[in-house]
């Protein structure tokens, strides 16, 4: 049997069963509509978010759940069948207690949430599971996307381990820990002459071609859903502190849903009696070569200015982030900052990550990092709070970024006296 006689339909499936979710929500204009593939408002062209009426969320509820992000289910989009669907589980990656490097920084105390620890090695194994799960209630059977490099490769393996089709479009100028990744899974995977804007509008007007008709967009006709994923950082960290939220985030911004979403998933969490309602505030990391929503931020406007890309961020390179001016609204809500680090400050964040804790980051990390110690330097982060960083991806995806710094300490003859000199 050839991939494409495999369907959604080979998998029983509740129909329309999204769990607590009751339907998509206009975030501008508050119009309401039904449960589908649809991301944008009819009334406004604002974007859809998904409405819930949740259930009876409790402590141990969610305790008592399986090992990954399914945990959460109750508060996803999601039936509470999703956990047994073929799928890769991703979720409940370590958060680390940075003792060396909060010491180096002055700090009090600090945390780094490791989501390389994630099966495709980034954080976008999370919101493609969610819209993997939608998809199949939608009869959506190729999952797609537009992608900067993490997505792409979770899209692909998700879909590699349901038997689906994948189509994913990159720009053609990814790192080869990226495109080498992806393609191994053996779904279509369209290189665009073009940077990752160009591959967005692309998929814009592939969907209404109907070429496209049983596809789902994971990060575009899925959204709604798939942002939800981003949720589960935020109920993970609070409840890997033992059921509190931290006073201080540090979230990379790409499109800004992923900050969004944690903010969202805290206020969630106090709603729901599930945290101690304490204060907390939210501050966003972008490269210096793509910092549209750090540029906004500075010059206290609400509207995001598109800029063209050029960083060694790759997976950060939004140059029209979608949920930029909503990322505003929650750093100044929470009254945090945003910071803008070049490549050299990225590249130092890596090494210093890796030197002080053992956790080699990806690039986006390396942002995360550098913003971190720029926060600090400029008093707009409090070193006495208790602060979680976010490293979103792996080293391994982006070797390109160090491999001029670091490097054998000495290459030598296999003789003990070489070594000596070696170390001397
Ligand atoms: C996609 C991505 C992000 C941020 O994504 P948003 O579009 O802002 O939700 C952060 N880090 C990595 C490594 C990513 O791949
Ligand atoms: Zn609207």
């Amino acid at each position: 049997m050839t991939v494409d006689n495999l369907s959604a339909a080979d998998i029983a499936i509740d129909d329309l069963d999204f769990g607590p979710a009751t339907g998509l929500i206009c975030r501008e204009c508050g119009a309401n509509y039904g449960l589908g593939a649809a991301y944008a408002c009819m009334e406004c062209f604002g974007p859809l978010e998904v409405k819930y009426n949740y259930g009876n969320v409790t402590r141990e509820s969610i305790e008592a759940g399986p090992n990954s992000l399914w945990r959460y289910s109750q508060l996803l989009p999601v039936s509470a069948g999703a956990v047994d669907e073929p799928n890769l589980e991703p979720g409940c990656t370590r958060l680390v207690h940075a003792h060396n490097l909060a010491k180096e920084l002055g700090m009090t105390s600090l945390w780094v949430k490791d989501d390389s620890g994630n099966p495709t090695h980034s954080f976008k194994d999370r919101v493609v599971a969610v819209a993997q799960s939608a998809a199949r209630r939608l009869g959506l059977t190729t999952l797609s996307c537009a992608s900067t490099g993490n997505l792409a490769h979770a899209v692909a393996a998700a879909a590699a381990r349901a038997g689906q089709r994948s189509v994913v479009l990159i720009p053609s100028d990814l790192e080869d820990g990226k495109t080498v990744t992806t393609a191994t899974y053996d779904g279509k995977l369209l290189a665009i002459n073009g940077n990752y804007d160009d591959v967005n509008r692309l998929c814009s007007e592939l969907i209404g071609d109907p070429l496209t008709n049983d596809w789902g967009f994971v990060n575009v006709n899925l959204r709604p859903y798939y942002a939800e994923g981003s949720k589960t950082v935020g109920y993970e960290i609070a409840e890997q502190l033992g059921w509190r939220l931290p006073q201080q985030v540090v979230i990379p911004i790409a499109s800004g849903a992923l900050l969004v979403k944690v903010d969202k998933a805290f206020r969630e969490l106090i709603e729901l009696g599930l945290v101690e309602d304490t204060e907390y505030t939210i501050f966003g990391a972008q490269a210096a070569g793509c910092s549209p929503v750090y540029q906004a931020f500075k010059a206290g406007q609400d509207v995001v200015r598109p800029v063209k890309p050029n960083t060694i961020a790759k997976s950060l390179a939004i140059g029209n982030p979608a949920d930029g001016p909503y990322a505003l609204d929650v750093i100044r809500r929470t009254h945090g900052a945003i910071g803008s680090v070049s490549d050299p400050e990225i590249v130092d964040g890596i090494l210093k990550l890796a030197r002080t804790e053992g956790v080699f980051a990806e690039t986006a990390g390396g942002v995360v990092m550098a913003t971190l110690e720029q926060l600090l330097a400029e008093g707009l982060l409090d070193p006495t709070a208790e602060t979680v960083i976010l490293n979103t991806g792996d080293g391994l995806k982006t070797l390109d970024a160090v491999i001029d710094f670091v490097g054998p300490t000495a290459t030598i003859a296999p003789q003990v006296s070489e070594v000596r000199e070696a170390l001397a």
